[in-house]
């Protein structure tokens, strides 16, 4: 089975590809990938250096937006798996345009190449900030979608392609929505990196507004897993909720990361909240927990493993902060 990875070469799709071709899904084992990856600031090629040599990888440097390069990658593959995104909340309020071209004109190219080159399948990865904000209880799929920032709008739109593309043209879309994902590889731009890179630094780590936004967090190998299952059990033109995470407050996480370093509160900056910031996301995982999905990474490990490997790991994250060191950040 040839599999097509758009966006391989970032935090989540590396991991899926690292578990794809180690063997780590049964059924799965002799597959091929492809990774199409426009290799921006969040992507680098370094993250797939474990595939280099092997005869079931390709990589191939190119942008979902290129309608005539996916015209020609397409055909032959069965299953595309998109990851390719811009993904960082704070970029989408400085500048949207690129979020609106990668995530929506982006993701309706890939869908357009997949229904010409008759893929068999097509995952599209999305998150739970499409939903909004939720004060209680949680969200079913079935929810309006109410998006609050560029990034989570432009989410949105291609969730919403996805399903017109099922509808319209009979191609076997499924669409994932995921929590926050944490684990190795992720740029320090995102919080749970940022605040372990600044404190193995000794540098403080910055707290938005009052600390108490309240986010779940999924080991980035629990997502995978979860997308696998969808591709194996799921239904076409259906959208499952993936999570089943550590639900906590900013203020928790900053605790348990504080804890994992020995550092105290003196190492906390409060800063300025980010306009429009979700207060609180919470999802609803019947529908995936139905096709068998148990998350298997307790937070208080994952969340261990995580910080030993930025530890491990500074030649990965060190050039990636120097323009901290200059004080624009
Ligand atoms: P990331 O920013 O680490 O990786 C994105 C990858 O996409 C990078 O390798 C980048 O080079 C590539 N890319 C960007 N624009 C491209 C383009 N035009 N053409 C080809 N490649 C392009 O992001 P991530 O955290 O790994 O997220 C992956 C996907 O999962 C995204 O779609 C995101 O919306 C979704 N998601 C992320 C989370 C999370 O917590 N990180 C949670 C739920 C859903």
């Amino acid at each position: 089975m040839r599999f097509l990875v758009t966006g391989g070469a970032g935090f989540i799709g590396s991991n899926y590809v690292h578990a794809l071709l180690s063997g780590a899904y049964p059924g799965f084992e002799d597959v091929t990938v492809t990774v199409l990856d426009k290799l921006t600031y969040a992507g680098r090629a370094a993250n797939l250096a474990f595939a280099a040599h092997d005869p079931a990888f390709t990589f191939v440097r190119g942008d979902i937006t290129d309608g005539d390069l996916l015209r020609r990658l397409l055909p032959g593959h069965d299953v595309v798996v998109n990851f390719a995104a811009e993904s960082h909340v704070d970029r989408s309020i400085h500048d949207a345009a690129g979020f609106v071209d990668t995530n929506v004109a982006g993701t309706q190219r890939l869908l357009q190449a997949a229904v010409e080159a008759e893929v068999r399948t097509f995952l599209q990865v999305s998150t739970d900030e499409v939903y909004g904000s939720i004060e209680e209880g949680s969200w079913p799929e079935t929810d309006p979608l109410l998006p609050n920032s560029p990034y989570s709008a432009s989410k949105a739109g291609a969730d919403l392609l996805c399903h017109a593309y099922h509808r319209t043209y009979g191609l076997d879309v499924r669409v994932t929505r995921c929590a926050n994902n944490y684990g190795p590889r992720q740029f320090p731009e995102k919080v749970i990196p940022r605040f372990i890179t600044n404190l193995l630094d000794g540098r403080r780590i910055p707290l938005y507004g009052d600390g108490g936004n309240v986010r779940e967090w999924l080991h980035v190998d629990d997502h995978c897993r979860a997308i696998q299952l969808v591709l194996q059990k799921g239904d076409a033109g259906e959208t499952y909720n993936i999570g089943g995470g550590a639900e906590m407050t900013n203020l928790e996480l900053t605790e348990r990361l504080l804890a994992a370093h020995d550092a105290g509160w003196d190492m906390v900056e409060y800063v300025e909240d980010r306009p429009g910031h979700d207060r609180r996301y919470a999802l609803d995982t019947t529908k995936v927990r139905g096709l068998g999905y148990r998350p298997e990474v307790d937070f208080d490990e994952g969340i261990a493993a995580t910080v030993r490997w930025y530890a491990d790991n500074e030649a990965w994250w060190r050039p990636l902060i120097a323009h901290r060191r200059n004080g624009l950040v």
